[in-house]
């Protein structure tokens, strides 16, 4: 069996103590495996879930030749007429779902309405605000519209049998509709992707319980369980662990034995990472532990096992989250999201990221990568900028709430001057 650790250290720029970020998403990259079961769900249970299967298209949409336009179809030959004066005579009227029965001589038309099918022998409108009707004669100049004009052709939106959506799409309401349009009611996906999860420290309490001197309210497993489910991740909280290595050695191996990944928050810094890291290499595989990055440096990733030794029972990815609540949302975004979506079967892409002038200088060490928080804004100039929150500390989880952005300050960067453009990724979409 090849290792994690074995895989990792053949990685360039892999030093375990301080991993540049991308070297640590390439790593994870590589162990992230999608799960592979099929459910098949009412099209309403499909949003926000990832497409087991490429939807083929099991007729033309529109079905039939249909008017873009209000106005009167006719044949373009009528167009060819001396003096380009066309008088054409009403012969009845196609409305949406009701069309015209017979068929149409060169020298008549037929009254429609928009998504009327087209009557047979015509390919062309008129719109009605081009035409004078008198009676049931209508008289229009040939140049206001071009033979074949304001007609839709069947299969213009989607051909049969083409592929109007691809396996790994992650569903959204347009998808839900076009499904529709092709008279799908019922759409393959993938399960969804099982995390457990669970805080340890002796100082955190659950809400509801009092709060003793020196303890704090667990927010970590609520910050967790709400970005899992935008993810639309089945969440499994495994509530909170003592910092006692046989409560957590019994906590993870049940983590493992339930879900596909299992994140952790806390007990992964300086002074506590060898407790976790011993667990791991007694029945799991770590891959690395230490990041350069800030916030989020304590970072562990491996494999763990439900068995008492690695290879024995159950696996499951693991994360080991720092206990901060502001470096868990970072990590979480910028390392553990993309393995979430690839191990859910979604074709992931990288978070897009804006450019924004900096309204201030910030401070930054070249050799980490920084992620700070933000307010982006787009001024009356039509440009974005970006004003960093006022506390970086890691423990003010208000600078999450404040802030409407991360910037994102690359490893090998270092100090940023007032009005300097600035990588900005929006929690728009991604929180
Ligand atoms: P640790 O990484 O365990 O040393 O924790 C770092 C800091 O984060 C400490 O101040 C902890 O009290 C705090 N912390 C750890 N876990 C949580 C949590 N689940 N909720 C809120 N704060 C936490
Ligand atoms: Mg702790």
């Amino acid at each position: 069996m090849t290792t994690l650790n074995e895989f990792s250290s053949c990685v360039t720029q892999y030093d375990p103590q301080a991993l540049p970020v991308t070297a640590a998403q390439a790593i994870v990259r590589q162990w992230a495996t999608p799960v592979t079961a099929i459910e098949h769900v009412p099209l309403h249970d499909a949003l926000d879930r990832v497409l087991a299967e490429d939807i083929v298209s099991p007729c033309d949409v529109p079905a039939h030749d249909n008017s873009a336009m209000d106005g009167y179809a006719f044949h373009g030959t009528a167009l060819e007429v001396p003096a380009a004066r066309v008088e054409l005579t009403v012969a009845g009227k196609a409305l949406a779902g009701h069309p015209f029965g017979g068929a149409v001589a060169p020298t008549a038309c037929v009254r429609v309405m928009t998504g009327a099918c087209m009557p047979t022998g015509c390919d062309t409108v008129v719109p009605q605000e081009l035409v004078s009707r008198s009676g049931e004669t209508i008289r229009f100049s040939a140049e206001v519209v071009r033979a074949g004009a304001n007609r839709r052709l069947a299969g213009e939106d989607l051909p049969r049998g083409s592929v109007a959506l691809r396996a790994g799409r992650i569903l959204r309401s347009s998808d839900l509709g076009l499904i529709a349009s092709l008279g799908i009611g019922e759409v393959p996906v993938r399960r969804r992707l099982r995390v457990a999860f669970f805080s340890t420290g002796d100082e955190l309490r659950s809400l509801g319980e009092p709060l003793e001197p020196g303890c704090v309210y667990d927010s970590n497993r609520h910050t967790l369980f709400a970005m899992l489910r935008r993810l639309n991740i089945e969440p499994l909280d495994l509530g909170v662990v003592r910092d006692q290595p046989a409560a957590l050695e019994t906590a993870l191996r049940s983590a493992a034995a339930s879900a596909d990944v299992v994140l952790t928050s806390g007990g992964v810094s300086v002074g506590e990472a060898d407790l976790t890291k011993q667990l791991l290499q007694t029945f799991g595989d770590v891959a690395f532990w230490s990041l350069a990055m800030r916030p989020g440096r304590p970072l562990a990733f491996g494999r763990v096992w439900s068995g008492e030794r690695p290879g024995v029972g159950l696996p499951a990815l693991f994360f080991g989250l720092p206990g901060n609540p502001v470096a868990v949302m970072v990590t979480f975004y910028q390392i553990v999201r993309e393995a979430l979506l690839v191990m859910s079967g979604a074709s992931a892409q990288p978070a897009p990221l804006l450019q924004a002038a900096s309204s201030a200088p910030i401070r930054k060490r070249v050799g980490r990568t920084e992620y700070q928080r933000g307010v982006a804004k787009r001024d009356a100039d039509r440009h974005w900028h970006v004003t960093p929150t006022g506390s970086q500390s890691s423990g003010v989880l208000s600078s999450m709430s404040e802030a409407n952005c991360f910037i994102v300050l690359a490893h090998e960067r270092s100090d940023v001057a007032a009005n300097e453009n600035v990588d900005v990724m929006l929690f728009d979409g991604l929180i």
